[in-house]
């Protein structure tokens, strides 16, 4: 059964190129009928951010992706934070160092700071922990067996170190990229387990991938350098034939295509909802989400989707299900993807006209509130949204696209109207109010009717009319049909407009 992990760690705001990951593994997941399971990787003390768990799944809530196994969800491989697994991972650790394939390192900070130096001044840039070095240094490897025990059993601090044979090639196939190879003598021996006990994400990655009997393990691109790490403790911790097929998924590029979008990029560029960590350095505010400046998730899903995937057709528009169905890792590109907001508000401005206004009333509902229109009947403002919604490309449009349907405008464009004012058009208005006020039935087609007739009566063109009207109704030029506004705001409101507008 394929079984897929998103295992983030809580260090801050998920990021757009997070929920694209997260997408792309749920997605793969649902294809093929498996299980999508969600790990917090938690054992990095140092990065921990409070309310940062709780961040992301509130952001997968919000995008409508439930995890089948999770810290919330339990599931049989529980516990699924990295944090209440700790004792398993030195067990493992200890494993590799009786087999000769890790060892104990005692280095103090300061002793690694003088090789860094040291490697500085020879000019041979980043320190490598590698094999030279490893003999050099105060490690397991250089002491006697009774040595070793010896500093442990007196506290002294100490990491336990991946060895890493130089000279080899090792080799995996990515899904996206094909094959690779890498030479293990650009390869560091990594500190599998840190001195406060803790795995790092190396040691934590393979040993919960092996145990969560994981088939798939798809993941940003950032992380392909450390691929040989990982291939080697499944060498040496489980035989290769367990480990999960691998898949590094393109970067996301910044709009211009000039490196990889980050949280600096900011409000639009990065995050679902409120980013938990990026406040505007100007505001002091927490910089805006997707959800925030007016998105549907239905519309933030699907441009994700595109971001490094293309389904090989025209087609461009797609729900959560018509992605599961044409999805296929086949299809992701290798090179980065360039996000553009412009095409995300294009996305997104689909979707609104695609769903049902029914369905995003509670968003617009609460945004009204927050201008102080409460609304009391559901029915009437959904009817109201329907007849505006191709305007709107975010859901905060609704606003302005609505609100003159409950509030008489106060102020007016008069200036597209006045050049072309006259007593004539003036006397039109009121000979209209009074007829209006004996409308049997007061609808757009009826009004329409009347509108043009006494137009034609006061030899004027209609055309010419109606401009004057939307602006008594709306207060500037814009809207659905004029008469269409007039019959929801009602004949009352519609008289009181004309006779309240430009005194
Ligand atoms: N914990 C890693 C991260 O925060 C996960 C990488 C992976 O999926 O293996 O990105």
């Amino acid at each position: 059964k394929v079984r897929v992990r998103f295992a983030p760690s809580p260090t801050g705001g998920l990021h757009l190129g997070g929920v694209r990951t997260v997408l792309f593994n749920y997605l793969f997941a649902k294809k093929h009928g498996g299980d999508f399971i969600l790990r917090i990787e938690d054992t990095d003390q140092t990065r921990f951010v409070p309310g940062a768990e709780a961040y992301i799944f509130e952001c997968l809530q919000w995008c409508g992706i439930t995890a089948d196994e999770s810290v919330l969800a339990g599931g049989p491989y529980a516990p699924y934070r990295q944090s209440e697994r700790k004792p398993i991972y030195k067990q493992y650790a200890e494993q590799l160092v009786a087999a000769g394939k890790a060892y104990y390192a005692f280095d103090t900070p300061e002793e690694i700071e003088a090789m860094r130096a040291q490697r500085k001044a020879e000019g041979s840039g980043s320190l490598q922990y590698d094999a030279g070095i490893r003999m050099r240094m105060n490690n397991s490897l250089r002491l006697l067996p009774q040595e070793t025990q010896a500093l442990i059993d007196n506290g002294t601090p100490y990491v336990i170190r991946i060895k890493v044979d130089p000279n080899d090639i090792l080799s995996f196939t990515d899904m996206i990229r094909g094959d690779i190879e890498f030479d293990t003598t650009n390869v560091d021996d990594k500190v599998l387990l840190k001195a406060d006990g803790m795995p790092t994400y190396h040691l934590a990655v393979v040993v919960d991938d092996y145990l969560m009997k994981i088939t798939h393990a798809f993941r940003g691109e950032e992380w392909l350098p450390s691929a040989p790490v990982h291939i080697l403790l499944w060498k040496y911790l489980f035989g290769l034939e367990h480990m999960p097929q691998w898949a590094h998924l393109p970067l996301i590029l910044k709009p211009d295509g000039n490196g990889k979008l980050s949280k600096r990029d900011g409000d639009r560029l990065g995050f679902p909802v409120y980013a938990m960590d990026w406040q505007d350095p100007k505001t002091k505010e927490l910089t805006k989400g997707f959800k925030e400046l007016g998105f549907l998730p239905e519309a933030f899903m699907n441009l994700l989707a595109m971001l490094g995937w293309n389904p090989g057709t025209e087609q461009e528009v797609f729900s959560i299900d018509e992605l599961i169905a044409a999805f296929s890792m086949e299809r992701v590109q290798k090179a980065g993807a360039k996000f553009d907001f412009e095409k995300a508000k294009w996305y997104n401005h689909e979707w609104i006209k695609k769903l049902p206004a029914a369905h995003y009333l509670p968003q617009v509902k609460s945004l009204l509130a927050a201008q102080q229109i409460e609304i009391t009947d559901d029915a009437y403002l959904v009817t109201i949204m329907e007849m505006v919604k191709e305007r709107c490309t975010l859901l905060t449009d609704f606003y302005e696209q609505t609100a003159y349907f409950f509030k008489a405008p106060t102020q007016w464009d008069v200036a597209s109207v006045k050049p072309k004012w006259s007593a004539e058009k003036a006397s039109f208005f009121e000979v209209l109010i009074a007829q209006i006020q004996t409308m049997p039935q007061f609808d757009a087609p009826a009004l329409e009717l009347l509108f043009k007739a006494l137009a034609t009566e006061k030899n004027i063109k209609p055309g010419e009319l109606q401009l004057p009207l939307r602006i008594m109704l709306v207060g500037a030029k814009f809207g659905p049909g004029v008469f269409d506004i007039a019959e929801k705001i009602g004949k009352q409101a519609t008289i009181e407009r004309i006779q309240q507008a430009f005194p």
